[in-house]
């Protein structure tokens, strides 16, 4: 039996780094950055008003000023301000020359094109000065994934085609004589494919491209017939038939069409043995059938494979701490995923842990991660969780 890290760096070990793809700025969300990128320019590329106001030489109670112009937003003034001169400025404008501050409207009385500095008088300068956000050539950083934010900043930097991990394809199979598709009519000894569907979900957040395989029957031909889709995937997932009883053809077959496969059975509830290996060009990774199994196998060993093949580094799934809002048991001998939920009182371990529930994980935001023999834990101790 192996632990779960060792488990993972055998994963990781086959996972490739995928090649980088040039996407345009609006299609780069929720990507890998690939290459580091720089900014194009200053900025802002002048300095510019940070208010709306009086753009003047200085600022003091009682002055009296000519306005001599307007500088707005796009649109700079062409003079420049000298004592006893005020140009009217906008949020935005480039700040004129010979301006040392601008004065907030609201401290102005304005009559024709006099203004009175009043005693209203707040603090300066309200200007941003050039380059004070990023100068041309500052770096954002590969790897990271790029969300609203970072699109945000790299549009500012004027970068229109983005260098991203190209998304890795994933095929997932269903095997079992018992499975059908949502929405069919199962028989009545039949039961309806669901890990394969949270599965699917999970590989679309983490940025892959999940495709789902028809479900293969247990037998050979069945079984063939689905591998035979794979196609240029760059990682096969298996679901279910992956430990060595009579209807559990997945290694069999796997290992007919060329795989070179390990089984590693890791210290983990809930999870059995898990396979992986190498078919064709694809990576592959047998999950247990166990709905429960299958998604927290997701979360702990999919996931971090997933995120080491976009270039995000190969690490375990990133974990917190917070305290128990109650009291659990002591822990065997392997490391424990148990189904949780964050609570303003601190996190709350359900009292049903069997691992065929699928309500219990729907109601779960959290996996309490205890280790080999932890003992028993009181509310308010702090234990680590994976989020979901
Ligand atoms: P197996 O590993 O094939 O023996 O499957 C273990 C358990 O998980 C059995 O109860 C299967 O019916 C169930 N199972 C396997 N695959 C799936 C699936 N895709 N969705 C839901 N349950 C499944
Ligand atoms: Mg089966």
């Amino acid at each position: 039996m192996i632990s779960v890290s060792e488990a993972l760096d055998r994963l990781f070990a086959l996972a490739p780094v995928l090649e980088p793809d040039l996407v345009p700025l609006r299609e780069a969300g929720g990507r890998v950055l690939a290459r580091s990128v720089r900014a194009r320019r200053d900025q802002p590329p002048f300095a510019a008003s940070a208010m709306d106001g009086y753009a003047v030489t200085e600022a003091a109670q009682g002055l009296r000023l000519r306005v001599i112009g307007e500088a707005a937003a796009g649109r700079r003034f062409a003079g420049r301000v000298g004592a006893g001169e005020a140009v009217r400025i906008f949020t935005g404008a480039p700040v004129p020359e010979g301006a040392k501050t601008v004065v907030i409207q609201e401290d102005v009385d304005r009559d024709g094109d006099t203004i009175l500095l009043t005693d209203r008088l707040g603090p300066g300068p309200n200007i941003r000065p050039m380059g004070g956000d990023f100068t041309s050539g500052t770096e954002l950083a590969a790897p990271r994934l790029l969300g609203p934010q970072e699109i945000a900043l790299l549009a500012a930097m004027n970068v229109a085609e983005v260098p991203v991990t190209r998304r890795p394809r994933v095929a997932l199979i269903s095997t079992g004589d018992e499975l059908v598709m949502p929405g069919e009519d199962p028989g009545p000894d039949q039961i309806i494919a669901s890990n394969t569907f949270g599965l699917y979900v999970l590989l679309q957040q983490l940025g892959a491209e999940p495709r789902l395989l028809p479900i293969a029957h247990d037998t050979d031909a069945a079984l063939r017939m689905v591998f035979s889709l794979v196609e240029d995937a760059d990682l096969v997932v298996t679901i279910g038939g992956a430990s060595v009883g009579d209807h559990d053809l997945v290694a069999r077959v796997a290992g007919d069409l060329g795989m070179e496969q390990a089984f590693h059975t890791v210290a983990m509830r809930p999870g059995k043995p898990l396979m992986s290996g190498r078919i064709g060009e694809a990576m592959m990774l047998g999950l247990p059938g166990n709905p429960v199994s299958a998604m927290v196998c997701g979360h702990v060993f999919l996931a971090p494979v997933i995120r080491a093949m976009l270039g995000l580094g190969k690490a375990p799934a990133p974990r917190r701490q917070m305290a128990l809002s109650r009291g659990i048991e002591a822990n065997g001998p392997r490391e424990h995923y148990m189904r949780a939920r964050l609570t303003p009182q601190g996190i709350e371990v359900f009292d049903r842990q069997d691992s065929a529930l699928l309500s219990v994980l729907g109601a779960a935001d959290a996996l309490v991660v205890r280790p080999p023999r932890d003992g028993a834990r009181a509310a308010g101790e702090m234990v680590e969780f994976v989020p979901l």
